[in-house]
């Protein structure tokens, strides 16, 4: 029920986006898809990741089974950030999210900027916000975080022993995570 409001939400409130997710799909309908919070995830062989309304693409292999498994849930938990401020700011969201995130992301000069001053791609406003939003809905650490409440580290320091699966979730993280890190996200190419 709670992810049938999710996707009528998305398809009525957040229409543009919703229409941009369901052409991208339409043209990956061969690839293998699973359900994530209401999100309906496709993965592919790019390792460039988009979300728009209710769909999120990202790389991951096999069959959907496998797929939802070799996925990296944290750039997934990123990207679910992305489709609540879909839900958030509906027909706002690819003026105010999309199109400063496609600028910050391909901009030359934003990109010599960042290289230059080791600025995490994640420290832009459109990217930061996804990955609050979407570690206060799911609890789950999203890749690039680095507030306060979101930084993995400062999670996994909190967590031991006093909730389980937050201490599962950061358990699954492996060694500690760099704070910044860059990853293909929203139109992003590998170099962002
Ligand atoms: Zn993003």
């Amino acid at each position: 029920m709670r992810d049938s409001a999710y996707v009528i939400a998305q398809t009525v409130w957040g229409f543009p986006q919703t229409l941009v997710g369901l052409a991208v799909l339409l043209a990956h309908r061969g690839r293998p898809h699973f359900r994530y919070h209401g999100a309906i995830v496709t993965t592919w062989n790019s390792h460039k990741a988009l979300s728009s309304g209710p769909f999120v693409f990202m790389n991951g292999s096999g069959n959907a089974l496998e797929a939802k498994q070799s996925i990296d849930e944290s750039l997934l938990v990123h990207e679910y950030g992305h489709t609540i401020q879909s839900l958030i700011l509906g027909p706002m969201y690819l003026p105010t999210i999309g199109l400063p995130s496609v600028i910050w992301l391909n901009f030359p000069g934003f990109k010599h900027w960042r290289r230059r001053t080791g600025t995490s791609y994640y420290s832009f406003f459109t990217e930061r916000s996804a990955n609050h939003l979407a570690e206060r809905v799911l609890n789950r650490p999203a890749m690039g975080s680095i507030s306060g409440k979101s930084d993995a580290n400062k999670l996994r320091k909190l967590s031991l022993g006093k909730n389980r699966p937050r201490a599962a979730a950061i358990a699954a993280l492996g060694p500690e995570q760099p704070k910044a890190v860059r990853q293909p996200c929203w139109f992003k190419s590998g170099d962002s």
